[in-house]
């Protein structure tokens, strides 16, 4: 590539360029759907290094792409012909326990912190697949388990440190920057690329109550009532899920349920044994479940227990809203609706518990709209067959319109798999939309930091 000498010059980190023989691995990001042949990858070591990036690719009005851990569903973190700065070899967690707070660096995994942080009996809340990326997750909200008790991660965020679209270093937090650093949370993509994270940190036991029921679709209704009173009597340290999907791979289910549509609930209690107990008790009531399989684990093994199913390489869609509600309807709706999940692939609905420390949290306090929900709901398919691609987004796409009588303002970020204008808006609304427009225009003029859920100048 032409003038590469200007950036290799005093450049700590690794470049791989097309030809290279890491350069289709250096590609691939997690979503199997997407395979784009950027101009360059680079993988800067420090802070200099990436503002030597930033500076190089506007110089030459490249495309930028900014990578963390290579989640991002429509595959935001890679382009075609431009440049892709890849976090990956700025990683680790410093962990002040008289403090209560960890450092991150901008390229870390959620395992990463989870680990460093329960050394010391402590958590910071962050998403259920050990192998995300703490950047993209951060800085779109960062929904877990832990979510109801100590909020979503932003709400968990001090302060950030950045390489600003004119290659200029800054630091974002409630003293300085306060402006910048409520757009961060919940639009931060767009404002500049996070090398240094600063989060405060809660204790934790090591041990917590998890599991999940499972029952045949026709119990859908009676599962729902229960997965109500949990999520609406029960304290701030439980969560749960509720789901209708498909029973697959069906090697690993029981024969009443396997290859076809099942409902279940997952819980996570992170409170004392007895606690769960009493709290988790609507669902001993229901009886007779194809599986029950709640018990005391490491916090530690539940944050990985995700992450052989959503390996890298599949190819994924999903769409997402926030509810006030679950009626039985929608439980009905959803039941039919999981059977036409397009053959070969796998999928169903999830709704998660929301409320609690997240709503304690006013709206307007940072850029992330959804606050109001008490229950997070996703239609997700995940397959292998390019052949399917259409039939599956198509799927995706119309999976959820029984829920709009449901949804309240406001839509997760990380979880808008297609990049359209009209989507961007309906994430934040109208009036932070506008307050957003007016921080990229103090930030980002000329839009460098375009691949996110982008807030157009
Ligand atoms: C398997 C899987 C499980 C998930 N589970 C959860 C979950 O439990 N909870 C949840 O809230 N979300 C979850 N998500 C959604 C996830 O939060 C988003 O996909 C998120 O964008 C992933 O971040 P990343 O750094 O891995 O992705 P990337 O693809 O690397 O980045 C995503 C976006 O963030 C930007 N970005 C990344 N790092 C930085 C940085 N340091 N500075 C500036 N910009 C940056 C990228 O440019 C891109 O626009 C999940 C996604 C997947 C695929």
């Amino acid at each position: 590539m032409r003038g590469l000498a200007e950036l290799t010059n005093g450049f700590a980190g690794e470049i791989v360029l097309p030809g290279d023989p890491g350069y289709d691995a250096a590609r691939v990001v997690w979503n199997g759907m997407i395979d784009r042949r950027p101009a360059l990858i680079v993988r800067p070591t420090s802070t200099d290094d990436v503002a030597a990036a930033v500076r190089f690719a506007t110089a030459r009005e490249l495309v930028v792409a900014v990578r963390g851990g290579g989640h991002s569903i429509p595959g935001l973190s890679t382009c075609d012909h431009g440049i892709v700065i890849d976090l990956s070899r700025m990683r680790g967690v410093h962990v002040d326990p008289g403090a209560r707070t960890a450092r991150v660096a901008g390229g870390a995994l959620l395992w990463e912190l989870d680990e460093a942080a329960q050394q010391h009996g402590l958590v910071c809340p962050v998403g259920v697949v050990s192998h995300t990326g703490v950047g993209g997750l951060t800085l779109g909200g960062g929904m877990g388990r832990l979510q109801r008790r100590f909020g979503l991660t932003i709400d968990n965020l001090l302060a950030v440190e950045l390489v600003t679209a004119d290659g200029c270093l800054a630091r974002a937090s409630d003293d300085e920057q306060p402006e910048l650093f409520w757009g961060m949370r919940g639009a931060g993509p767009n404002f500049g690329i996070v090398t240094e994270f600063e989060f405060q940190l809660h204790p934790l036991d090591d041990t917590v109550t998890h599991g999940v029921v499972v029952h045949p679709v026709e119990r859908a209704e009676a599962l729902a009532e229960r997965y109500r009173e949990l999520v609406e009597e029960g304290s701030d340290g439980s969560w749960a899920s509720f789901g209708v999907a498909l029973a697959l791979p069906a090697d690993e289910y029981p024969p009443e349920v396997a290859g076809g549509p099942m409902v279940y609930t997952a819980v996570l209690h992170c409170g004392r044994a007895a606690d769960a107990e009493h709290d988790l008790a609507p669902l001993r009531g229901l009886g007779g479940s194809a599986v029950r399989a709640i018990e005391r684990k490491t916090y530690l093994t539940t944050q990985r227990l995700a992450d052989e199913a959503t390996s890298w390489g599949h190819r994924f869609s999903m769409r997402s809203a926030f509810l006030h509600s679950l009626p039985d309807d929608l439980v009905r709706a959803w039941v039919e609706q999981v059977d036409r999940i397009p053959e070969g692939a796998s999928g169903g609905y999830s709704v998660w518990s929301c409320g609690r420390a997240i709503a304690a949290v006013p709206d307007g306090a940072t850029a992330f709209t959804g606050r109001e929900g008490q229950y997070w709901a996703a239609a997700e398919a995940q397959w292998d067959d390019p052949e399917l691609d259409e039939a599956c987004r198509a799927w995706g796409r119309a999976a959820l319109a029984d829920a709009q009588p449901y949804e309240v303002a406001g839509r997760y970020v990380n979880d808008v798999a297609e990049v359209e204008d009209e989507l961007t808006r309906s994430i934040y609304g109208d009036a932070k939309y506008e307050r957003l427009v007016a921080l990229k225009r103090e930030w980002d003029p000329d839009n460098v930091f375009r691949l996110n859920q982008n807030i157009r100048p």
